[in-house]
């Protein structure tokens, strides 16, 4: 990686700010009809017409959030597209435009700065996102990188946190936990490979959980079944922090309380072989994980048949009135009130 002392290192001091712009965004072709500019003037213009224009932004700090010892930049750049189209496909609109700004120091030499734009590219080509700004200035330690996602959705589209109504069913797409386990793997890898650089870790009972840490999917795919099934949900959030806090917010913001099933919660089977070899609770690691860029959202009970049979969705509760407050039904049927570190509660259970 950055510290390879056989790859090329060319200083980016010797392209120049503008060469150095120009070089990372030579590939960025224009998909949306709606980039009416991209970059090279002062400030991009963008047309959307009658529809409304979702805007997003997430700062990522090295050593905060992201680790380069096992983040390779590649995935890190990947991944920072994601963070935040994953909050544009959470209001239930389409992702039209990102811009990226980067701060870096001399630590870093072009050939770095080229493969975090590698997997920016491939994030732009996969969703179909365009390029269109950004800033580029020089830190004194690690690199920053914040990005800016730009979306559209009609007004009659658009879901918002605060508009769940009781009798709703909770639902949850893909499974929760992975990412957390991901980062727990890599962690103890880099540990060992402290101790013992020569050692090869064997990541084979991991791959799924290291891949949904390391590259994660925002769920566009999603936005398109619920408008393919004719279901528009009553409220929606995507899960970054843990479906816990996910939930607190959706029931704190609508006024309303819930019942989320302890059973239901969907699982990887990796999820649950390496809770078991890391004597973790599975249910804690899901409610409280985070980085899953999971959608959850409510839906009218009388949509249910629509999504009943869809592997990709999976109801895990159902909304109640505010004076119930929100709760886990545990697996031996009893309620615990749900905080935002759900494992405090399943915690102190275990200590009884
Ligand atoms: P200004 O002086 O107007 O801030 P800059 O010299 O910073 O302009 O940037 C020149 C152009 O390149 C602008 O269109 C800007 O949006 C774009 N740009 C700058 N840095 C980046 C970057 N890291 N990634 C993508 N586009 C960038
Ligand atoms: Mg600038």
């Amino acid at each position: 990686m950055i510290e390879d002392k056989n790859q090329q290192r060319t200083s980016i001091a010797e392209l120049g700010e503008f060469g150095l712009i120009s070089h990372l965004t030579q590939n960025f072709k224009i998909k949306q009809t709606t980039t009416v500019k991209a970059m090279g003037d002062d400030a991009a213009v963008l047309d959307f017409k009658n529809k409304q224009t979702l805007i997003t932004t997430d700062l990522l700090v090295e050593g905060v959030h992201f680790d380069l010892s096992y983040m390779p930049l590649k995935h890190l750049g990947y991944k920072a597209v994601m963070v935040n189209l994953s909050d544009v496909y959470a209001m239930n609109g389409n992702a039209t435009q990102i811009t990226v700004s980067i701060a870096v120091s001399n630590r870093f030499p072009l050939e770095a700065l080229e493969e975090l734009y590698e997997g920016i590219h491939l994030a732009c080509e996969t969703y179909a996102v365009d390029l269109v700004g950004g800033d580029t200035t020089s830190s004194t330690k690690g690199l920053l990188i914040s990005i800016t996602a730009i979306g559209e959705v009609t007004k009659k589209k658009a879901v918002y946190r605060n508009t769940a109504k009781p009798n709703d069913l909770l639902v949850v797409t893909g499974d929760l936990g992975a990412a957390y386990l991901g980062l727990q793997v890599l962690e103890r890898e880099k540990q060992v490979f402290k101790v013992n650089p020569n050692s090869q870790p064997d990541l084979t009972p991991y791959t799924y959980l290291v891949e949904r840490q390391l590259k994660p999917e925002a769920r566009k795919d999603i936005v398109k079944l619920l408008k393919d099934l004719e279901v528009k949900p009553t409220s929606m959030i995507d899960i970054s922090d843990g479906l816990s806090s996910e939930i607190i917010h959706i029931c704190t913001q609508s006024k309303v309380g819930c019942n989320l099933f302890e059973e239901k919660i969907p699982l990887d089977p990796q999820v649950i072989s390496t809770c078991e070899e890391f004597e973790l609770n599975s249910t804690t690691i899901a409610l409280s994980g985070g980085e899953d860029y999971e959608l959850l959202f409510t839906i009218s009970q009388k949509d249910y048949p629509k999504i009943k049979a869809n592997p990709n969705l999976t109801v895990i509760g159902h909304i109640t009135d505010e004076s119930e407050g929100m709760n886990l039904i545990t697996r031996a049927n009893q309620k615990v009130k749900l905080t935002a570190q759900g494992w405090n509660a399943l915690f102190n259970k275990k200590e009884d």
